[in-house]
């Protein structure tokens, strides 16, 4: 990180998904089951809501998307947990000398309804991020007019902050006189 970008408090990040619903997979949104007869289609897991908090956090770092560091194409990832792709982001995020202030996001989707599953999803992100329930922000729309029936769309902006020098690890507290 250059002397330029090293003095920067706070940095935005900003992230975008959208899966398409399948039949006979399971679904995961925001890293919890929910029962549904169709699942999201991917190389991974589907899950759009930590895909797009993990592009946000990655991006708010200057760090490489998501579908660099975790090809699609790496059979490694097949069937993989997202929340393996947001603890990486996080962690980049937290050695670049950064914490989260607070994530919103917005899931578009026609079917099924997320407000029933709302807290399960911020409890579980909450976990996942280490960040207090109104630190995280979760939002659900119906795609009206859009054509988008059939899939999940997620976005995500997350507001990063410096870590006070307290906090950070490895480096003792500066003595006053
Ligand atoms: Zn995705």
């Amino acid at each position: 990180m250059t002397a330029k970008t090293a003095s920067l408090q706070m940095r935005i990040g900003y992230g975008w998904d959208s899966h398409e619903f399948k039949a006979g997979v399971p679904l995961k949104i925001g890293g919890v089951d929910i029962e549904y007869p169709k699942g999201l289609g991917g190389h991974s897991d589907g899950d759009v809501l930590l895909h797009a908090i993990t592009d946000a956090l990655l991006g708010a770092v200057a760090a490489p998307d998501i579908g660099t560091l975790f090809s699609p194409f790496d059979p490694q990832w097949k069937g993989a947990d997202s929340a393996v792709f947001l603890e990486e982001a996080l962690r980049r995020a937290r050695a670049a000398g950064y914490e989260i202030s607070n994530v919103d996001s917005t899931l578009i989707l026609a079917q099924p309804k997320i407000g029933p599953h709302a807290a399960r999803i911020r409890e579980n992100l909450c976990g996942l991020l280490g960040l207090a329930p109104e630190q995280i922000g979760i939002k659900a729309k119906t795609p009206e007019g859009m054509g988008t029936d059939n899939a999940a769309i997620a976005h995500a902006a997350v507001l990063l902050q410096k870590l006070r020098p307290s906090r950070q690890p490895g480096i003792p507290k500066k003595k006053t006189r």
